[in-house]
Formats: C-alpha cells, structure tokens, sequence
C-alpha cells in the first residue's frame, strides 16, 4: 500500500450496488480543487462541517447528480488532511460516473484502509486505535462493538501509558547513572529502580491474558454438535436459533448454509456445526466430507455430543462418539419429553464435561443449555471483562515480547549486572511497546493490519 499522501484519493464510502444515497469520500490536498471544478457554488470553504446541496457535473459540464456536500478542512477531519464527504442517489451509474469523473481530474481510488492509515500516519490515532476502527466495523455482535469502541476510544493506549513513562524514566535515569560514572547507581537505588519496573511484569501477563477474552469477543467460536442421525441435533440447532437470533452477515455472496449457522450468545459469537453427515461409508466423496467434518470437530471449541434419551445406546451412538470422545463433550440427552431417559454408559458420561436433558421439541432446557454452552465457551471470562483487552495476535506478540525483554533486563540488573546490560533489555521491552501503539512501525505489518478494512475507511 502506498504510504504517500500527496495524492487524493476517493473511495465509496457505503456497500457498492443500488440504495437510497451512497456517501463518497474523498481525502488529500486537491479535494477543494475538485470541487471547483466540478461542483456548483463554493459556499463550503467558508463554512466547513455544513452539508450544501449542490450539483456535480461531468468533465464535460453535463450533470452527474445533486449532491450534499461536506468539507472538513484540515487538521480537524478524519485523517488530518482535507477531506469532502460527498453523499448522491444511491444509483450504480450515478457512483460510476462520479469516480471515473474524480479519476479523470487527477484523483486515485483509495486502497482498503487508506483513509485510516493516513489518519495513523498524520497522528490522528495509534495504530491500537486503527484496529478498533477495523473491528467496529466488523463487528456483530454488541459486546463486540463495545469493546471494539473501548480501543477505539484509546482505553487501551491509555491503560499502557503509566507504564510506559515509568519504563522511559527508568531508563533515562540508567543512562544518566551511565554517563556520569561517578553516580552510579547504589544498591538501595537498583532496587529502587527495579521495583518501579516490577508491577509492570504482572500488568503486561494480565494484558497477555486478557488475550484469552479478546479472541474470543472478536473472532468468536465454533460449537460442534455430534450425534447419530435421528438423535435431534437440527432440531436443537435450530430451537436455539430461534431464541438467539441468527447472525445475518451481509457479506454479498455469502449463501447462508444451514449447517453452518451463527448465532449470537450473549454477544459471543458462535458459530455451529452440525454434523449430520458422520457415518461410515463406502463412497469416497462422501468418506471425503466425513474426514472434513471430523477435522471441524476437532478444532471446535466446545463439542456437544447428543443421545436420544429414548433409545439405548447404539453401535451407531458409540461411532459418533469416537468422534467426540477426547474433546471434553457437553453430554445432551435429548427428547426427555419423551419420558423414558436411557442409561449413558458410564465410561461416556465420565468423559464428559457435563450432562444436561432436554426437548428440543417442546422447548425445554434449552435455556439452560445456552448457559453451559456460554460458559464453557469462557464467557464469564467475557463478561467480567473490565476495561481494554488485545484483541489480536499482533497485539497479544508485542506485549509478550515486551514483558519477556522487561523480565530479562529486571532478573540481569537484579543480580548486578551493569546498567549497560540492563539498557539493552530495557530499550528491547520499549521498543516493543512502540511496536504494539504503532510508534515503531514497520511497513510490513501496516500493510497487514490495513489492507483487512474495506474500501472507504
Ligand atoms: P438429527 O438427525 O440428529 O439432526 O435429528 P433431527 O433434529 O432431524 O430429529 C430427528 C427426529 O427426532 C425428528 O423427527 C424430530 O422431530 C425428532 N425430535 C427431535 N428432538 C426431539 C425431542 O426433543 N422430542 C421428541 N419427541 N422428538 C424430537
């Protein structure tokens, strides 16, 4: 991605196709040069941050659109340039036209993130702040919007920054220590120096651990319900859809498959697998698809292994089990409407996580199995959360680095090695920090991080 902000770029801000206006963003020095050329009336330069309805013409004067135009002049705009937010009928050939008239007079389209990179890049935000723009927009549920919105908001910035003025202070007065040689460091002051830095080691494994939370608010999880055929596992699938509503994901093309639902747990996002398709079979397309569910059951997070409370256990009942048998299964007995509930062998139950009856069919305890569910799923974890959390691997790498660069310079200086050595380590765990808020950046990872936002942002 280029990182050169001279050029003015021009994206479509709202979802490509037909819709009742359609918003377009432009950002960079030309945009007011833009609108003079191809806009009427120039009332925005005067009064910035107010919509003005105008007409926007083609290169050869012939009207595109009215249009509602509004300039953000710079430093005060999204991404610190100038920037003009245009919105017109929502009209496919209206939006066309528009870009390839900006084109024409010497814009560029924007690549995915561009306009949050250059508001990283002008110092708008940090780089933990660009991520949370990122993961509100991808958010569905909303516990993942509000902690989305919580880095947003620079809570974790604002969480790392005692930290951080402690970790520079400790090392400036180590190099002040180190250049006037005659003020080195007594004993009593090393553990001075040393106990400032130490609570920071518990803060940065919290960080780390929190880690565990993150993951699972913003990516979610996978639920795997295993069971012979016939047991009720798309009649529970399907009663605990209708309680929780189904996660609509708007993604064009995405065909909803019924087996792979998702669904909204307290805000967790789960995802679930059915796995009707477990059974042995002679066809190799089939054998094929069976090897790929069972592979999907393995990485799931929590696997569910259903019986039919009213029927012994089978052959059938013990193959899916192999399936299941080393994952810690929540055991559901289903069908307890019924009113016979069959013996589980024991050896099953005992390798189960718990056992929970229900109905699918009359719709009962199937509260209380979302609650299982939830829990096993860490979501006490989740719900105690206060303050931020990482929420990415990215994240989760700097501040390990960092707290294993501070662990290292702290043990060295502890056992009186020179400041010199502890520097070293000091200045490895900072760097790490910087990394993490976006102060060391590095293009690789900015090319990362940016080019998993859409167009426009
Ligand atoms: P799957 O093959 O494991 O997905 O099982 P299904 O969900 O398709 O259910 C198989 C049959 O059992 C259907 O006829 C369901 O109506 C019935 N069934 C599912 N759950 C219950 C239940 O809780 N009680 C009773 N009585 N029947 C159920």
């Amino acid at each position: 991605m280029s990182a050169d902000l001279s050029d003015t770029i021009i994206a479509l801000a709202t979802p490509p196709g037909r819709s009742a206006i359609a918003v377009l963003r432009l950002s960079g020095p030309d945009c007011l040069g833009f609108l003079s050329a191809r806009a009427r009336g120039q009332g925005w330069k005067d009064r910035p941050r107010e919509s003005f309805l105008t007409r926007l013409m083609d290169a050869q004067g012939q009207e595109i659109d009215q249009a509602l135009v509004t300039y953000f002049p710079s430093p005060h705009s999204y991404t610190g340039q100038d920037v003009v937010e245009i919105s017109v009928h929502g009209s496919t050939w209206v939006c066309r036209t528009l870009l390839q008239s900006a084109l024409d007079f010497g814009l560029r389209l924007a690549q995915p993130g561009e306009f949050t990179q250059r508001a990283f890049l002008l110092g708008k935000m940090d780089l933990l702040q660009a991520e949370g723009v990122r993961d509100l927009i991808d958010s569905e549920t909303g516990f993942q919007a509000r902690v989305a919105r919580q880095q947003l908001d620079g809570e974790l910035s604002r969480r790392l920054a005692p930290f951080k003025d402690e970790l520079v202070s400790v090392i400036s007065h180590m190099e002040t220590a180190l250049e006037f040689v005659e003020d080195e460091v007594a004993p009593e002051g090393r553990e001075r120096l040393t106990g400032r830095l130490a609570g920071g080691v518990g803060f940065l494994a919290d960080l780390e651990e929190s880690f565990q939370v993150g993951r699972l608010v913003r990516d979610g999880i996978t639920i795997a319900l295993v069971g012979r055929p016939n047991v009720g596992k798309s009649s529970i699938f399907n009663a605990l859809m209708r309680a929780d509503r189904a996660i609509v994901t708007e993604v064009p093309g995405t065909t909803r498959d019924a087996l792979r639902e998702r669904l909204n747990l307290h805000g967790i996002p789960v995802q679930m697998v059915d796995t009707a398709g477990i059974r042995e079979s002679a066809d190799e397309v089939e054998r094929l698809g069976v090897e790929r569910t069972l592979r999907e059951v393995a990485e799931a997070d929590v696997a569910v292994f259903v019986v039919d409370g009213a029927e012994a256990f089978s052959d059938e009942d013990s193959r899916s089990w192999g399936a299941v048998r080393g994952l810690k299964p929540l055991l559901v007995v289903n069908k307890r409407d019924k009113g016979v509930m069959i013996e589980v062998p024991s050896e099953v139950e005992g390798a189960c996580s718990g056992r929970i009856e229900v109905s699918a069919l009359k719709d009962e305890g199937l509260e209380e199995l979302r609650e299982r569910l939830w829990s096993l799923a860490g979501g006490e974890g989740a719900s105690s959360l206060e303050g931020a959390l990482l929420t990415s691997v990215r994240q989760q790498q700097c501040v390990k680095e960092c707290r294993q660069a501070l662990m290292a310079g702290l043990e060295g200086y502890r056992r009186g090695l020179s400041e010199e050595f502890a520097l070293y380590d000091l200045r490895r765990a900072l760097e790490a920090l910087g990394r993490l808020t976006g102060e060391v950046t590095l293009d690789e990872v900015l090319n990362e991080i940016f080019s998993n936002f859409c167009i426009g942002k």
